[in-house]
């Protein structure tokens, strides 16, 4: 978790603001993000990048909301799409539509026609089928669509099996032993323009190991083009860089960068990469209270008002957050192993006990956390931490629950950059029948 959530006086703050004071005035469940860790985030890739053609294309996926999407334009940002809605938000938020990659294994041909008309960069295409439907729909407009293959690496991401992408048996990319085959038959259909080449491991890969196995793959693919007489204009090496959610020791984004730079050393060819969770994940918590303490009779429970809608990843996962209190108890004595923050570490342990962190959905899979030690007291707020990425984005409205709000802070200042959803808004588009 990032410096600028801390202790100050045992209240957990936001940069400058006390998440009580957020949670008094939004309500609960909301996410709450700090614009400093997005944009500090943003200029590690920046300057790690200095001196070398790049362009950073935010994986939209990971937090699609529109001030944040907005905050990277205003950064120089490009970004990767995966469906025309998100290709809309970039739009809505004032990107730019010539910085946008469009990945994804099941383009149709409404999201082709609605990005040829804006102009994007790229569509990393993912099989055959996908080049000659591309092909047919730009020479409908008598455009020419820029073209990558998202060619598939066969490296072992050492990640979750769900978020792990560029293996033989997933659905992504194209095989790597086909590529050349593919980029040939992309150079012989009429409304085609060969620009480059991508891949995309995976997501939450703690070690450098397989991005310097899949880089130098790509780069020997490149070498094999230009031999054909194809040469690239850009090399995209995707996303999926790994944050610390517990204890995991992800590269640095400067180490992860200049081992991919050694990788491209000779080459010239523009940078592109598709952060997504390294950007968002630690600039977000999910603020939440405590509705009820239910003491049962193996276990305790905490069951909290947010639940596996607004924040999917433990359930699908069986992910980690890590859970603090908002308001610490004072001049209580230090937990044996403190939480990584800044400050002195004291969470009143006397009256602890062990509890599940669950939402009130009405599944078993509904918990937040697991088996956390800490002291909770009836209508405490928590925080759920490192839920900038893949939280709000992959929220539902299972239950008939309206989705969180949220916030951004900047310093002193808080932004409502999202509304609570109203049950009205759930049901508007249905209808009865007669
Ligand atoms: C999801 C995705 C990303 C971003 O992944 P992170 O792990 O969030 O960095 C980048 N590129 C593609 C093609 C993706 O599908």
């Amino acid at each position: 978790m990032s410096s600028y959530f801390h202790y100050r006086d045992n209240r957990l703050y936001a940069e400058q603001v006390p998440l009580a004071d957020i949670a008094a005035r939004f309500g609960t469940p909301c996410y709450v993000y700090s614009r400093a860790v997005l944009t500090d985030s943003f200029h590690r890739f920046t300057e790690a990048l200095q001196g070398r053609e790049h362009l950073i294309c935010y994986a939209v996926k990971a937090n699609s909301n529109l001030a944040i999407l907005n905050i990277f334009a205003r950064l120089g940002a490009g970004f990767d799409i995966v469906s025309g809605g998100e290709l809309q938000r970039v739009l809505a938020a004032g990107g730019d539509a010539r910085k946008v990659v469009f990945s994804g294994v099941g383009k149709s041909v409404a999201e082709m026609l609605m990005a040829l008309d804006a102009g994007i960069l790229c569509f990393n295409v993912e099989s055959a089928a996908e080049l000659d439907r591309l092909n047919d729909v730009a020479e409908s407009m008598g455009k020419i669509a820029p073209v990558s293959l998202r060619v598939n690496p066969d490296v072992d991401p050492k990640t979750h099996p769900y978020i792990s992408t560029g293996l033989k048996q997933n659905k992504f990319g194209v095989a790597y032993d086909e590529a050349i085959a593919l980029y040939r038959k992309a150079r012989n259909l009429s409304h085609l323009r060969i620009t480059g080449v991508a891949c995309h491991i995976g997501s939450q890969l703690t070690e450098p190991g397989p991005f310097i196995a899949a880089a130098e793959k790509i780069l020997l693919l490149a070498d094999a083009l230009a031999a054909e007489g194809m040469p690239l204009e850009h090399i995209d090496l995707g996303g999926g860089l790994g944050i610390r959610y517990r204890d995991e020791t992800p590269p640095e984004i400067a180490d992860y960068v200049a081992a991919l730079l050694g990788v491209l050393r000779g080459h010239s060819e523009k940078l592109i990469l598709e952060p997504g969770r390294i950007l968002v994940g630690n600039a977000g918590v999910l603020l939440t209270r405590v509705e009820y303490l239910k003491h049962g009779e193996e276990k305790n429970f905490a069951i909290v008002d947010a639940a596996m809608n607004d924040l999917m990843r433990p359930a699908l996962y069986d992910a980690f957050h890590e859970i603090l209190p908002v308001e610490r108890e004072i001049n209580a004595p230090p937990l044996p192993n403190p939480p990584p923050l800044g400050g002195e570490g004291a969470i009143e342990k006397s009256n602890s006990s062990i509890f599940e962190i669950v939402g009130p959905i009405c599944e078993t899979g509904d918990f937040i956390g697991h088996a956390r030690s800490m002291a909770i007291a009836p209508q405490a707020l928590l925080a759920v931490l490192s839920a900038g990425a893949y939280g709000m984005s992959m929220s539902s409205n299972y239950n008939t629950r309206p989705r969180a709000a949220e916030v951004i802070v900047d310093g002193n200042n808080m932004h409502l950059v999202r509304e609570r959803e109203t049950v009205r808004q759930l049901y508007a588009g249905e209808k009865l029948i007669s």
